[in-house]
């Protein structure tokens, strides 16, 4: 428990989370919608700083990240806790059941482990990582804990990557930055209702934050949807998606479309699987859109997967899974050497 970094006190013990875009106020004895954050006498405390749920050695493109450090190893961490409460997600079990748990029981001890950043760090370095991961929950929810760790990381030589649904204050952003290599935001819908009902967020903060992070030429950005069968591809969706990307962003950015497994998901059970022809739309649509980089995700073996040139259409990167290739020299194609961005160093 450490108290936040993020916050403001509003008079009569309240106080205001600046983490997030929520802002949640927040009385004595109240909790953040994040489940991790609560006002213990007047002050902002967040309840999962060094407290882990899960860490693990991971391929980066698992993120996904194509175009940062391809072919190398990540190391994971995650507390539990998060921001939004999708329907679909994947990771539910840590971002949304524990913090029913501990609601229930009322206790102020969060399911998980004690560690350090310095121990963080050693371990990723032992595991020959070349990046640390902020990943499977919302990393916003425990910015304190991530930034430590990054300091540290960058001390050493590593650099760092949050994979994020892009809901964090421009506070949290800014704070982030100095430290920051990579991040993969989900863009998930491109309809405000849908935001509220699924996440219980907002669309504007994550278009607004995307706007930023792509004018940060130090930082590789990747964006990611998840394409749900009835809801993503509502209205249009995926072309407002992909002409947003393409004329607010940029042609260069990354665009991974992933299918959705219903059966894995908090509270989507009943949902389809995204059928083959759904993903060959969308990810004609962002061709045609001007992206020069849209890449298929949970599909095994996908031609859609690999790397190709923009200039000559020849791969520069082939992936199988997790296993890669390359055909680049200096992420310049080997063919015509055309400069591709990619961040390999
Ligand atoms: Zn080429």
């Amino acid at each position: 428990m450490k108290e936040s970094k993020f916050y403001e006190k509003l008079g009569n013990q309240q106080v205001k989370c600046g983490l997030c875009n929520h802002h949640c106020q927040l009385s004595i004895g109240g909790v953040g919608i994040c489940g991790i954050r609560q006002n213990i006498g007047g002050k902002l405390y967040s309840l999962n700083y060094g407290r882990l749920i899960t860490e693990a050695v991971d391929p980066v493109e698992k993120k996904p990240l194509f175009h940062f450090l391809p072919g190398t190893l990540t190391y994971s961490i995650a507390t539990i806790g998060c921001n939004f409460h999708c329907d679909n997600c994947h990771n539910w079990q840590i971002s949304q059941e524990s913090k029913k748990t501990r609601k229930q029981e009322n206790k102020l001890l969060l399911p998980g482990y004690d560690v350090t950043a310095e121990e963080i760090v050693k371990r990723a370095i032992e595991s020959d990582c070349r990046s640390i991961s902020y990943t499977y929950t919302e990393p916003t929810i425990f910015a304190e804990f991530a930034i430590d760790c990054m300091r540290q990381a960058k001390k050493k030589g590593l650099k760092n990557s949050w994979v994020s649904n892009g809901y964090m204050s421009k506070k949290c952003l800014e704070a982030i930055l100095p430290y920051l290599d990579a991040i993969n935001v989900d863009l998930k819908f491109f309809d405000d209702n849908l935001y509220v009902k699924n996440c219980g967020a907002r669309l504007q903060p994550v278009l607004d934050n995307l706007k930023f992070l792509a004018k940060r030429k130090n930082v590789d950005l990747e964006i990611t949807t998840l394409l749900i069968p009835g809801l993503t591809d509502l209205d249009n969706q995926p072309l407002k998606i992909a002409e947003f990307i393409a004329k607010e962003l940029s042609v260069d950015i990354p665009w991974h479309i992933s299918r959705f497994s219903p059966e894995i998901s908090y509270k989507m059970q009943n949902g389809k699987t995204t059928p083959d022809k759904l993903i060959d739309e969308v990810y004609k649509i962002g061709k045609k859109a001007g992206l020069k980089y849209v890449y298929v995700g949970n599909v095994w073996g996908d031609e859609r997967e690999n790397t190709y040139c923009p200039k000559c259409q020849q791969p520069v990167i082939k992936r199988l899974g997790y296993e890669i290739q390359r055909f680049d020299k200096n992420g310049c194609c080997a063919h015509c050497h055309y400069q591709l961005p990619l961040k390999i160093n």
